[in-house]
């Protein structure tokens, strides 16, 4: 076995498939503060293993009599402190570091104090950029700003950009597996943007090809997938079950609305210095500012409630609004997780939370109005069978 210290999710990923191990863990709270540190499990390919065997692990942890080995069966433990160089290196070997060297972009990056004070600042200066780090003193009480990369946690972020004039702002959660932009003039890049402006230049990169993200992904994906040449596959919500649809159908790239790419060819979970890297490279051969490239991209408008419903009604609440929708309505229906239901202008998904009793209700629509009054009316067909 390997012991890496403190490192990223995605480090311990790429070097459980890289040096053959049938195994990784992680121990992480993820984007949450530190009292939720758990144990993330991960098999020889370094996806996260499903729900039902970490459920067994579980059992046979609180199992009050486990079998266990003698000492001497446990095997060596090997400190490697190499490893997460030879990480770094081989995303740089990814992209086109002349184009960025070239660049000279100015970016400033925000660690949060969490695993991503060990890659990213190493990673953009042998990109060749001028880097300026905010909260790159790894720190797990995280001292300077909430492990969230959400926008109201950046703020600081945001100002450093504007008061650098810097060409980008880069954010990463506690274990460094989502990546949050800011542009040059200081705007938020929501992640399903970036998601769509890497997923466009892989696809003109690799003449197209299988992207996979989730149900729950904006169709965005779906008009630039069409455009260059690519396909989509949607999985249920969750970056492991994304992770192996792309093993098991050799696809390009996949990932999630909220930040997390996955390039399968480096690792099979949402990695940040890979994601870093193709976003410098991207900005840098297309010589032009961030702001610009994300507004060339397709725009939807989203909107995100969610609404309270014991959890023994969950499954009542959903087959009586999919026997609704397709007894009543032409609406096509995706029952991949939850109810999604596609209308002419937009879709709305209902999804039943696995660990609260609520269920989310997401809508994307062609106007901000229209996706807002199609979660109230997502909410309502819940509120009807809801007792
Ligand atoms: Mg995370």
């Amino acid at each position: 076995a390997y012991m890496l210290h403190v490192t990223t999710t995605p480090s311990v990923s790429y070097v459980t498939k890289q040096d053959e191990f049938d195994c990784g863990i992680m121990i992480t709270a993820s984007h949450n503060p530190p009292q939720y540190n758990g144990l993330k499990f991960l098999d020889a390919d370094g996806i996260g293993i499903p729900d039902d065997m970490e459920l067994e692990i579980e059992r046979l942890y609180f199992d009050e009599e486990p079998d266990r080995v003698e000492f001497h069966e446990i095997g060596q433990l090997y400190y490697n402190d190499k490893i997460i160089d030879e990480y770094v290196d081989e995303a740089v070997s990814k992209v086109d570091t002349d184009a960025i060297r070239e660049a000279d972009l100015k970016v400033v990056v925000d660690c949060g104090s969490g695993a991503g004070c060990f890659t990213a600042p190493y990673l953009i200066r042998k990109l060749g950029c001028d880097v300026t780090t905010l909260n790159s003193q790894a720190d797990g009480f995280f001292p300077g700003r909430d492990p969230e990369p959400i926008e109201e946690n950046l703020q600081e972020l945001i100002n450093v950009v504007k008061e650098l004039n810097a060409d980008i702002g880069l954010a990463h959660d506690g274990d460094a597996d989502r990546t949050i932009c800011i542009d040059e003039k200081g705007n938020f890049v929501l992640g399903d943007k970036t998601f769509t402006l890497v997923e466009k230049q892989m696809l003109k990169e690799n003449n197209g090809g299988i992207i996979v993200t989730t149900v729950a992904t904006s169709q965005a994906i779906y008009d630039v997938a069409q455009e260059y040449n690519g396909e989509v596959i949607a999985t249920a919500v969750g970056d492991l079950l994304v992770a192996r649809k792309l093993k098991d159908e050799d696809g390009l790239f996949g990932g999630e609305e909220n930040g997390g790419l996955i390039f399968p060819d480096f690792v099979y979970g949402r990695d940040a210095v890979m994601t870093v890297a193709k976003i410098l490279e991207i900005v840098a051969k297309e010589k032009r500012p961030l702001s610009e490239l994300v507004a060339e991209l397709p725009v939807y408008y989203a909107s995100k409630m969610k609404i309270e419903c014991p959890d023994d009604e969950k499954e009542f609440v959903m087959q009586s609004i999919a026997d609704e929708i397709k007894t009543t309505t032409d609406f096509e229906l995706d029952l991949t997780d939850g109810v999604k239901i596609l209308k002419e202008d937009g879709w709305v998904i209902i999804r039943p939370s696995g660990t609260e009793p609520i269920f989310r209700c997401f809508a994307e629509s062609d106007s901000q109005e229209k996706a807002d009054e199609m979660t109230e009316w997502g909410l309502g067909l819940i509120r009807k069978y809801r007792k």
